[in-house]
Order: structure tokens, then C-alpha cells, then sequence
């Protein structure tokens, strides 16, 4: 019988030393992770940064010259049938690379004219030029706008009646240029009509094929954000056609996707070239999303009847739904819109389409299937309604703004709610969260500018004079930004919120989480400590900070008609240096200032009267100080009357009007120790500590009421440690 418990207790022993060791592993576990996303990171840092040198060695290896044969002509022609001037960053070095047969790939930005390095080029040169473009309206604008100016021009697609295609399929075999000198196809032509690729052949064979360009050459690769699976049969093009140049354009420039482009194309030498990603023309702004739609719609239909009154505009949305609600709503606030998107009557869409592009209906309202190449000159603005699932998406659409390189807006509605309505419609999607979450990151910035984030983003070197105030943190500056706070704590109350629902055996949605925490919603969800003292929306966007930095993690379930989104503690390991993060100030246009017509010459909103939404004081209080500041020990001692070491300060966090209102407690690490050692002889469990260290902290807060001289406390050294009373599980003794 002894032996039995002894070998009981002997087992015990092991489970709890097992026990203790894994827990060791995970957390040591969660750190290399960490570690490893930080190093992939810089990897794939490491590895644009490298193309980009190649690249860029090659592309200045004189491109630009105005010496090659055909220099003049194709001055000629850029002046007298395009009508333009000079040419943009990377066009005529992208143009005398192909004129030379090299194989190129240029990435630039939307509205960097791509275009104009395939359709001159296609001019100079005896024969035909094929284009492969993914969009039906993409096409139709193209070769619209080249009839207009007298190019000989054609699109094959589905909705191409027999008879021309029968004609054109005859030039192409005889590679007759007279009347045919761009041949616009989409994808699906190469993949599957053999009647076309032998066309193609002859053409080739004849010698007549001058080139092939692929635009938005991004849809081959699964990395890229638009992947096509037809234009994986585009390898063939080198492969049928070695020796005629391939030009391929986009304005996606990750180097994971311009490998992948390479290798898809079989692409083994090539010129890659790079235009500035930078848009000078465009104002950045996130503002805060209504949460009430009718605030919401009001506030919409003012700001494009007054601020863009007369000013063409594209308004983003995340759904067919939200599509057609807002566009009905806009029209019954008389604004001239229409709805556009991917499954709308072919004919209806392109009526909407050609109405937008000729100014009889001022804005469009459009899913993303409103997208490439879409060539308006003058788009003054672009809204969106919902965030974009990437940042790729959203450099692209907000960009169909001021191609005509005149001032314009780019506005993004950012609401809390929004990230989880993207995250479970793309979760399963390849990469599909990392896309979301570097949108949120965008959106929840609290400092940066806006251009920065962006060309981080695309991988280019910045340079802070690029900004030129065009952004909101440029523009607000001292307006919106909050100094960074600690907020370890606060990431440890919501952890315990959810371990909580754990135990009662629920999951908590990302509003219950925020609802609970703020001591709304069920009241069983709630823990004994009071409310933040943030104000909802900053502790919504610390919510958001904490899942896309991997604090928490969305935890998706399904069911039979949808798919759920909970809120999980996620894997990132909280350092010594704790959690920080810097709120941002949220910007939102008051109705009453949209009344006034814009100022002569003034863009937009940038120059509108924004109304900053106030903080209110307790948070205030709380920004402005400084991270971890806590009471001086001089001034401490001086306000107990006690040896220093024994007394607490009040952390950063802690609202300094109410006794009520503590919250968070430092306590300085040698009395803490001491206290750990005198309680540790009694008990044997950490938590057991923590739980007694708590009880007698509260009791000497109890006693002791903060005074408003702690406001004014300089920070200490670190030996402060924070503490937040009645919860257990913020402190872990070991790691003090
Ligand atoms: P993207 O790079 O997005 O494909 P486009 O080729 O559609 O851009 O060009 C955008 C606009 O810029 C078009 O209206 C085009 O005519 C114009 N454009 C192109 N090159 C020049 C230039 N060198 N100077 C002025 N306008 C240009
Ligand atoms: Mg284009
Ligand atoms: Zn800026």
C-alpha cells in the first residue's frame, strides 16, 4: 500500500517535471517562431533588395541612350500619333530593350503608362504585336482609345462575332499588318483555341510576330494576388516563339512574384525594370468608418456632392451586396452612380462602364472585379468602403486614382468590424491572411506615413521628402499621433478573458472579446476588474494590433452555412520589453464642413476641415505620459513616508482620479522578491504567489490612495515590474 503511494507520488513528480518542461519547450518554441518570421522577413527583404541591384545594373546599362537605329522614329511616333511629350520613368528604356529583342519584364505602378511600351514599339516595327490581357474591358479600352488615334487595332474574345474573328484570324495567318497591327487576346485563347495558336504559327513562320506583351503579367504567378490559372499555359509563348521578344507589365513587384513570373514563363534572360512605385499626386487618408449606415451614406453622398462635386470618383466595396446597397443608397441621395461587378449582366456592366468613362454617371460603385488597366484619366477620387484584402489590391485600385497625374484622394473607411468580415472570406486562401493583416497594419498605423508604409511594402528605399504632406500622418501630424504605450497588461486581461470563456466552455467573437473587456454584453464573460480606459476605439485597434502581431489569432469554425470567427491567444511571445503600441487618433469629416464648395484649386478632403475625434480625458491623461512611467522613488518615499523599496507606484496605465479606478500597479522588484520569498516557504504554486502577492497589494492600496502628484512623475529605472491587482495571470514570477 505505501509502496503504491509512494510510487503515486513518485509518478506525480514526473507529470508535474514533464509538465513544467513542455511548458519550457512551447514558450521557447513560441520565441523561435518569432524569430523565424522575423528572419524570413528580412530573407525576403534581403532578396528584393537583390533583384533590385541586378535589375537595376541591367537597366542602366544605357537603355535610355537616344543612339539605337530606330531612335528618331520612335520619337516620331511618340509625338505625332500618341500625342505625348516625353516619356515616363522606365518607358524608353523598356522600349529600346524589346526594340533590341531583349525579353523585359517592367514593373510600374498603376497609371505609369505600361501600356505605351507595348503599343509604340508594336508601331515601329514591321508585323504584329500580340497583347494578352486579362480583362474583356481592359481590352475594349485599349484598343477604343488606339482607333481613336488611328492605330490599327483588334480584340478577339468571347463576345467577338464569327465573321470578324474569321478576318482577323485570316490577317493573322498571313501576317497581313495593313489593317492589323496590335492583336488584343485574353488568356483563355492561348490555353485552349488550337484554331487560333496555329494562326499564330503561321504568323510566326512568316516572320511577322514582332512581339508578345503580357499584361498584368502578375496573374501567372499563385504568390500574385490576381493568379489566373490560364495564363499558366502562357509558357508556351517561349517555348513556340523563342526568338520574339516578350514584354511582360505589371504593377505587382514582390520578388517572390517576379521569380515566379520568370520561372512560369520560362523566362531565363531577362531585363527587369523598375519605375518609382511612388504616386506624388495622391493623398492617403483612413478615416473612421460609421458604424450607423444611414451616418455612414449621408456622410458619402455630402462628401462626393460638395468636397467632389463635378469630379469623377470609384467607390471600393467589399461585396456584391454592399455594392448594390450603397449604390441604391447613393442614387437616393441623388448622386449619379451605378453598381459594377464580376457576375452583373456582361451588357449592364458595360454600359456602366462606358457611362463612367464618358462622365454621365459620376462614380462608380464596384467589387474589385472593377480592376485592371482601367484607363480614366481623371478619377479624382477613390474610396474605400472596405478595406482591400491586400495591400497589392489596395495600391492598385486606390491608384486608379490621378493617372493624369493631377491632385487626387485616396480615402480607406476603416471600421474594426471589417477585418473579420476579409479574414473569414479569405483565411484559406494561400497567404490570404498575411494579405489582411498588412492591410490592417496599414490601417491602424499610428504614425507612420502613409507613403512609407506602402513602399515598405513594395520593398522601395524611402526617403521622407517623398511625402510632401499628402498623407494624414504627413498632413495631421501632431493631431493624430499618441506617444506609444505599453500595453502588456492590457493583452493580459484579454488573455484572461478568453481563458475565462474557456472555462465556461464558450469562444468569444472578436466584438464579445472587445465587449466583455469594456464590461458590456454578457455579464458572465466579464472579469472583476474594471473596464480600460481606452476609449472603445483605441482599445478595438489594440484588439486589432494584438491579432495581426500574432498576440491573439483569429480561430475559424465552420458551420453548416458560414464561417465563424473567434478570438484565440495566439503564439507571439511577449519579450521582456513587454507589448508596445501606438494608438492612432481617428480622423472623421465632420457632414457640416462638406457643405461649403471646395476652395479654387484645392484638392479634396486633404484641404477640407477634418474634425479630429477628441480623446476623451482619461486616456489623454494616459498618452501623454511617458511609457512605464512610474513614481521617482524619491518622490515616492516622500509621499509614503516609507523606505522606498516597500512602497508601489502607480504604472502608466493607471487612472489617477479614483481609488476605484486603479488598475495596474508597479511594485518595485525588490520588495516583490522579498515578498516572493517569505510567501513562496508557505505555498508551492506560482499562481498561489501571484494570488498572495495581489491580496497584499490591494490591501496596501486600499490603504494607500494614489495623489495627483504621481501624474508628474518622471520614469524610473526598470526595476519596476507591473502589476494588475485580482488578475493572477499577469505575472509570472520566473520571469521577473
Ligand atoms: P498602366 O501602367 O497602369 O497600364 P497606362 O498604360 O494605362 O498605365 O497609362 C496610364 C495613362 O498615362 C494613359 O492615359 C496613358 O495615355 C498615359 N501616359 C502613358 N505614358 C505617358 C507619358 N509618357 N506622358 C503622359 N502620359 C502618358
Ligand atoms: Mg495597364
Ligand atoms: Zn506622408
Amino acid at each position: 500500500m505505501s509502496s503504491d503511494h509512494e510510487d503515486e507520488v513518485d509518478l506525480d513528480t514526473r507529470l508535474r517535471a514533464i509538465k513544467q518542461e513542455l511548458e519550457e519547450v512551447n514558450t521557447e518554441l513560441s520565441r523561435l517562431n518569432q524569430r523565424r518570421r522575423k528572419l524570413e522577413h528580412l530573407e525576403e527583404k534581403l532578396r528584393i533588395q537583390k533583384l533590385q541591384l541586378k535589375s537595376n545594373e541591367l537597366a542602366q546599362k544605357d537603355w535610355n541612350s537616344q543612339q539605337f537605329p530606330w531612335s528618331s522614329q520612335v520619337r516620331a511616333v511618340l509625338k505625332d500619333v500618341f500625342n505625348i511629350k516625353d516619356f515616363r520613368a522606365q518607358q524608353l528604356g523598356t522600349i529600346n530593350a524589346v526594340l533590341s529583342k531583349k525579353d523585359v519584364l517592367l514593373l510600374a505602378p498603376t497609371g505609369g503608362g505600361k501600356s505605351l511600351c507595348y503599343q509604340l514599339p508594336a508601331l515601329v516595327v514591321d508585323g504584329i504585336t500580340l497583347i494578352v490581357s486579362p480583362l474583356i474591358s481592359l481590352m475594349e479600352d485599349q484598343v477604343w482609345a488606339l482607333k481613336k488615334l488611328g492605330i490599327r487595332a483588334e480584340y478577339l474574345c468571347s463576345n467577338t462575332d464569327k465573321e470578324t474573328v474569321n478576318i482577323i484570324l485570316k490577317q493573322l495567318r498571313e501576317g497581313d499588318c495593313s489593317n492589323l497591327k496590335l492583336l488584343y487576346i485574353t488568356p483563355e485563347r492561348v490555353a485552349k483555341s488550337n484554331r487560333f495558336m496555329a494562326a499564330l504559327q503561321k504568323c510566326y513562320n512568316a516572320k511577322k510576330l514582332t512581339m508578345v506583351s503580357i499584361d498584368e503579367v502578375h496573374c501567372c504567378s499563385q504568390w500574385g494576388h490576381d493568379y489566373r490559372p490560364d495564363y499558366k499555359h502562357l509558357s508556351v509563348i517561349k517555348t513556340m516563339f523563342p526568338d520574339v521578344p516578350l514584354l511582360g507589365v505589371t504593377a505587382t513587384a514582390t520578388a517572390k512574384v517576379i521569380a515566379d513570373v520568370r520561372k512560369m514563363l520560362n523566362l531565363r534572360e531577362c531585363l527587369i525594370f523598375n519605375a518609382p512605385f511612388n504616386r506624388p499626386n495622391l493623398y492617403y487618408h483612413v478615416l473612421e468608418k460609421q458604424a450607423d449606415k444611414t451616418e455612414l451614406h449621408d456622410m458619402l453622398a455630402d462628401l462626393i456632392k460638395r468636397k467632389y462635386r463635378h469630379m469623377s470618383g470609384i467607390i471600393y466595396t467589399f461585396s456584391v451586396k454592399d455594392t448594390e446597397e450603397l449604390s441604391t443608397q447613393l442614387l437616393q441621395r441623388d448622386v449619379k452612380v451605378l453598381p459594377y461587378y464580376g457576375n452583373l449582366d456582361p451588357k449592364q456592366r458595360s454600359r456602366a462602364h462606358q457611362k463612367w468613362m464618358r462622365n454621365e454617371i459620376q462614380v462608380i460603385v464596384a467589387t474589385n472585379a472593377f480592376g485592371m488597366g482601367i484607363d480614366k484619366p481623371d478619377v479624382r477620387f477613390v474610396i474605400h468602403h472596405t478595406m482591400s484584402k491586400s495591400m497589392e489590391n489596395f495600391y492598385q485600385e486606390s491608384g486608379r486614382a490621378g493617372r493624369d497625374g493631377k491632385r487626387s484622394d485616396c480615402i480607406l473607411l476603416y471600421q474594426f468590424k471589417d477585418i473579420f468580415r476579409l479574414s473569414s472570406m479569405i483565411f484559406s486562401e494561400y497567404e490570404g491572411l498575411d494579405n489582411v493583416y498588412s492591410m490592417v497594419k496599414y490601417c491602424i498605423n499610428g504614425k507612420d506615413c502613409r507613403r512609407k508604409l506602402i513602399s515598405r511594402h513594395f520593398a522601395e528605399v524611402w526617403d521622407d521628402s517623398h511625402c510632401d504632406r499628402l498623407c494624414d500622418h504627413c498632413y495631421y501630424r501632431d493631431k493624430v499621433r499618441l506617444p506609444e504605450q505599453d500595453v502588456t497588461n492590457y493583452y493580459h486581461t484579454l488573455v484572461a478573458i478568453l481563458r475565462r470563456a474557456e472555462t465556461l466552455q464558450t469562444k468569444l467573437t472578436p466584438l464579445k472579446l472587445v465587449d466583455a473587456w469594456y464590461h458590456k454584453g454578457s455579464p458572465k464573460n466579464r472579469l472583476e476588474e474594471p473596464p480600460p480606459l481606452l476609449d472603445r476605439y483605441i482599445g478595438e485597434q489594440l484588439v486589432a494590433f494584438l491579432i495581426v502581431n500574432g498576440y491573439l489569432k483569429e480561430d475559424f469554425q465552420y458551420n453548416q452555412y458560414t464561417t465563424l470567427c473567434y478570438i484565440a491567444k495566439g503564439s507571439a511571445y511577449v519579450g521582456t520589453d513587454g507589448i508596445r503600441f501606438q494608438a492612432a487618433r481617428v480622423l472623421r469629416i465632420p457632414v457640416d464642413s462638406l457643405k461649403s464648395p471646395p476652395k479654387a484649386g484645392s484638392s479634396c478632403i486633404s484641404d477640407a476641415e477634418l474634425e479630429v475625434i477628441p480623446v476623451t480625458s482619461s486616456i489623454s491623461s494616459v498618452a501623454e505620459s511617458p511609457i512605464r512611467t512610474s513614481t521617482s522613488k524619491r518622490k515616492m518615499s516622500e509621499i509614503n513616508g516609507s523606505d522606498r523599496d516597500e512602497c508601489f507606484s502607480i504604472g502608466s496605465e493607471t487612472s489617477l482620479s479614483s481609488e476605484n479606478s486603479i488598475r495596474s500597479v508597479k511594485i518595485g522588484r525588490k520588495s516583490l522578491e522579498k515578498r516572493r520569498e517569505t510567501i513562496s516557504s508557505e505555498c508551492d504554486s506560482t499562481e498561489q504567489n501571484v494570488t498572495k502577492v495581489a491580496k497584499l497589494v490591494n490591501r496596501s492600496i486600499s490603504k494607500k490612495t494614489p495623489s495627483k502628484e504621481l501624474i508628474a512623475a518622471e520614469p524610473t529605472d526598470d526595476e519596476d515590474v507591473l502589476f494588475v491587482p485580482n488578475q493572477v495571470e499577469v505575472i509570472d514570477i520566473d520571469e521577473l
